[in-house]
């Protein structure tokens, strides 16, 4: 039986040095359930620690966390990974932190990069340099998610910094994003007129939140039996009648 599930897949914690301090999993779950959102997925910037904590304070509720993150590629374009396992993302996050640029977390400058666990409580300052841009190309990004089993989807691609049309001036046809996504600052009907060239891709929208409030500011309707990554593909790709919607 196919329903409605109310997504928004791109979500920044206070792991990420320039969200707010209030995004702790355990807050972000409950907005999301509070705004009836079905699956979220937590994206912070070159790292994942923060996921299972967010996994943990969602168990025993309605909502799915897909284990995410937000790459930055040595072109300085973000790419987001999602998967539906905790094993696949940590692969990730090693082969992500072994291509990070040396150096440290300048907080002052960046802002603190926090991990919590599902009770707010703090378990560690990480001091990696995550926002900057890594040593992973586009194309090895994209391989890295699709060999490890996730989805790969081209973040706010109407954005005129960190996009992979901002970055490449182009979408390469050899480049095979699960999905490129919409920021809230487009609506359907700009997005139709800008980007047709690319409407062989399906398209989704989040809301990149880095504030509580701006949690399912943007969100992608799927419609399909169960809210796995699996499921999401073939939503994407209107397969078995599935089917996305946004805007
Ligand atoms: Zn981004
Ligand atoms: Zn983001």
């Amino acid at each position: 039986m196919l329903r409605e599930f109310k997504a928004d897949l791109h979500i920044h914690t206070c792991l990420s040095p320039c969200a707010e301090l209030e995004m702790s999993p355990m807050a972000i779950v409950r907005t999301a359930l509070k705004k009836e959102i079905d699956i979220i997925a937590i994206t912070d910037h070159n790292s994942a620690e923060n996921v299972i904590a967010a996994r943990n304070a969602a168990q025993h509720t309605d909502l799915t966390v897909l284990a995410g993150m937000e790459i930055t590629t040595s072109e300085e374009a973000h790419i987001l990974a999602l998967f539906d396992d905790m094993e696949s993302i940590m692969k990730l996050q090693d082969i992500v932190y072994n291509n990070l640029m040396p150096g440290v977390n300048d907080e002052k400058r960046f802002g603190e990069q926090i991990v919590v666990n599902e009770k707010d409580e703090v378990l560690e300052f990480n001091r990696r340099l995550l926002i900057t841009a890594t040593e992973l190309s586009v194309y090895s990004a994209v391989n890295t998610i699709h060999s490890l089993g996730g989805l790969a989807v081209a973040s706010h691609i109407d954005k005129e910094v960190f996009s992979i049309i901002s970055q490449l001036g182009f979408i390469p046809d050899n480049l095979k994003f699960n999905a490129l996504e919409m920021s809230t600052h487009i609506d359907r009907t700009r997005a139709e007129e800008l980007f047709a060239l690319y409407n062989s891709y399906p398209w989704i929208s989040s809301s990149d939140a880095h504030f509580l409030e701006d949690i399912g500011k943007r969100t992608t309707r799927f419609f399909m039996n169960e809210p796995t990554t699996a499921d999401m593909a073939s939503a994407l790709h209107n397969i078995n009648g599935r089917r996305v919607e946004w805007g």
